[in-house]
């Protein structure tokens, strides 16, 4: 009987390598769908538009805004459907805002993410250099956004993974799975909630199967 092990071979702040041995593969399957599609990140998902002179339909830069990944600090806020502020408008423990207010004076201008303000200091995307729209002399552009938790189950811009793939290794029973971060979760913190994830389902289904009862002559 060869014993399971699992070991990490790679890791950095945009990627991580797992090597599982003699692990069954849908365990392995399980984790790299927990990192797609339920760990939570934060995203850009309500718009208020304050004045938009450009080309680009509100719903256009409020699509492409949710594409931008934002720093998301792992268990310091909470789904808004679970928070207990009860506010659609949501509080500091279930949505974060950012602002935008940008002009175009002489010359077409470039609007980056570097320029969103966010209220929350850790909370801003992962890069200033995504581009969100151009503006031609005299356009501007002035929005309100609020960025809220969600899954990759729910729409693919909360996905915190840009790739997960499971491989086969170089034996017969091992496994190897590669995630590679966004960059609103490190690898690491991808991993790490996957796993989470994953013993809580079967911490679920075991009380479950645990008050089955199986009738006498049913
Ligand atoms: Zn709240």
């Amino acid at each position: 009987m060869v014993s399971p092990s699992v070991d990490v071979i790679e890791k950095s702040p945009e990627r991580i390598v797992v090597k599982f041995n003699n692990i069954p593969r849908q365990y392995v399957n399980s984790l790299r769908r927990l990192a797609i599609s339920e760990v939570p990140t934060l995203s850009i998902d309500d718009v208020v538009m304050l004045e938009n002179s450009s080309v680009m339909h509100d719903e256009a830069v409020a699509h492409r805004l949710g594409l931008i990944p934002l720093r998301t600090d792992p268990g310091r806020f909470v789904m808004p459907h679970e928070c207990d502020c009860k506010s659609t408008l949501g509080c500091s423990k279930c949505r974060v805002l950012l602002v935008l207010d940008s002009e175009a004076t002489d010359k077409t201008k470039v609007v980056t993410s570097g320029e969103l303000v966010s209220e929350d200091e850790l909370v801003k995307p992962v890069s200033k250099d995504i581009p969100i729209i151009v503006l031609a002399p005299n356009q501007k552009l002035k929005f309100e956004a609020y960025a809220r938790l969600g899954t990759g189950k729910d729409h693919a811009k909360w996905q915190p993974t840009s790739a997960a793939v499971v491989k086969d290794g170089k034996d017969e029973n091992e496994m190897i799975l590669v995630l590679e971060s966004n960059g609103a979760l490190t690898a690491e913190e991808i991993l790490v909630a996957s796993v989470e994830k994953l013993a809580s389902k079967v911490k679920n289904f075991k009380q479950v199967t645990s008050s089955l009862k199986i009738p006498k002559n049913a």
